[in-house]
């Protein structure tokens, strides 16, 4: 049987995805390196999703058992267009899978947008997260704050902003975090949705969810649910619906945090002299061409911070083609395509940097089962010429760099010392949030 190397840059779910399926291959007997700028793998499982959600983080008992088989390993702290690059990998390995995900923002093109005070979503994701590139501390000084958007990234921003910090405190949060949120004054949310609660975006459950944190009020203006016919609607729309309905008609409770859910509202214009002190949102309506249009009928919301939860996007790769409309590598079911429709040689994409920002982490696997299928196709057209790079030589090629790679085993050591220092706080695990210590804790044992 024939024996490939090949190198998935990305260790989030659609690299991992991708890796599992690659060693899983019958005809071929496949190798894999996943890369990753980070010392960590797991991308956004550890930082996206919410502190708050170890349920959906459990899927990292399975990634594990990926990265700890015998026929993959972790190069971590390797960043490609820095330590490598496209002829780097392709002399190393037969073929590149590149799952590198979306991590950047979209912006909103509004006037006062950069202000102080108005932040990415994003931004603030890596900032609770415990992100080693996040060196910024919101400050989360006001009484009320605007989330733009209606996806699930807003329903985590509003809920992480209202609930009790105590029972975010037995998250794996690091403390520079909780004491942030601590000192937090923030009473009210303003959640900004462009369109009709039967457009939004949530999933059920993470709607239910926020209604349900403890001690926080969620507001709904019942006319804005009056004319909605759910008949016709899709699954989760009509859902939705359903889980508004209960919000509207519940009772309000005096000294409560309070979200309001404004729909059919568009942000107009961030307002301040340096720092956010207002939003200006314009009701909207679709017009006889089914255009979202604004009506003129405009209302202020005093804000002290204003978070734009719009959408992340990818950013382009090094010597790979881009597509800046879209954000994402233009491909064919996986295949990076040039803008002229060729395809590239046994060069890949998958996940959100394949198909954009996009779905839950289960709809990674089959994105990756997709992209792996045409790796396979295209290896057993060339198998005659298939040749395997031992292990030996990337590590050399890369020590030859001056590049310090971090592996599994160093990111072992870097998974004991957040769990220690869980133990000692009472907690499953406590985040290390800096590059310092996360190197030279991952680099001891590598
Ligand atoms: P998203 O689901 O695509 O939502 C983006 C929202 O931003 C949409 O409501 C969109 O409105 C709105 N928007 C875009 N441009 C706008 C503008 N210029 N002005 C006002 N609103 C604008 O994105 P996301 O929330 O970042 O989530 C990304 C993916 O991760 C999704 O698949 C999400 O389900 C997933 N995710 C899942 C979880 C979970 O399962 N717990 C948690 C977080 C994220 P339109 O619809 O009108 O374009």
């Amino acid at each position: 049987m024939h024996k490939v190397r090949i190198a998935v840059v990305g260790s989030g779910p659609a690299g991992l995805f991708a890796a599992d399926e690659l060693i899983r291959s019958d005809n071929v007997e496949i190798e894999v390196d996943v890369i990753d700028r980070l010392p960590t793998p797991y991308g956004l499982v550890r930082y996206g999703v919410a502190p708050d959600h170890p349920r959906i983080k459990s899927v990292i008992r399975g990634f594990e058992a990926i990265l700890e088989s015998p026929s993959v390993r972790f190069l971590g702290n390797v960043e490609y267009g820095r330590d490598v690059d496209l002829d780097w990998l392709h002399k190393h390995y037969t073929a590149v899978v590149f799952a590198t995900g979306a991590s950047s923002d979209r912006g909103l093109g509004i006037v006062g947008e950069s202000l102080e005070g108005s932040i990415a979503a994003s931004e603030l994701v890596s900032f609770y997260s415990g992100h080693p590139d996040c060196n910024f501390v919101p400050e989360i000084s006001g009484n009320a704050v605007a989330v733009i958007g209606a996806g699930n990234v807003t329903l985590d921003v509003a809920r992480i902003l209202s609930k009790s910090v105590d029972s975010l405190a037995t998250t794996d949060m690091p403390d520079s975090v909780i004491d942030a949120l601590r000192r937090s004054s923030v009473r009210t949310v303003h959640i900004v949705c462009r369109r009709g609660p039967e457009h939004a975006k949530f999933t059920t459950k993470e709607l239910r969810e926020l209604r349900d944190v403890d001690d926080v009020d969620v507001v709904i203006d019942p006319s804005d649910l009056a004319c909605v016919d759910v008949e016709g609607l899709p699954r989760t729309a009509a859902t939705n619906m359903k889980v508004f309905r209960e919000i509207a008609e519940a009772p309000r409770h005096r000294d409560r945090k309070t979200v309001y859910i404004h729909f059919w509202s568009k942000p107009v214009a961030v307002t301040g002299d340096n720092r956010v002190t207002g939003l200006d949102i314009e009701r909207t309506e679709f017009d006889s061409d089914g255009a979202l249009v604004g009506t003129g009928r405009c209302e202020h919301l005093p804000v002290s911070m204003v978070i734009r939860s719009v959408g992340y996007r990818s950013d382009p790769l090094p010597g790979l083609p881009f597509d800046s409309v879209r954000g994402v590598i233009p491909n064919r079911q996986g295949r990076v395509v040039d803008t002229d429709g060729t395809a590239r040689p046994l060069t890949y994409v998958s996940g959100w940097l394949k198909r954009g920002p996009s779905g839950v982490i289960g709809t990674n696997r089959m994105c990756s089962a997709e992209t792996v299928g045409q790796v396979r196709d295209d290896l057993a057209r060339v198998a005659d010429h298939l040749s395997f790079s031992e292990a030996g030589a990337v590590d050399e090629s890369l020590r030859s760099r001056g590049v310090s790679v971090i592996d599994y085993s160093g990111w072992q050591s870097i998974n004991d010392a957040e769990i220690q220092r869980g133990v000692d706080a009472g907690k499953e695990r406590v985040k290390i949030g800096d590059w310092q210590t996360l190197r030279s804790l991952g680099l001891a044992r590598t």
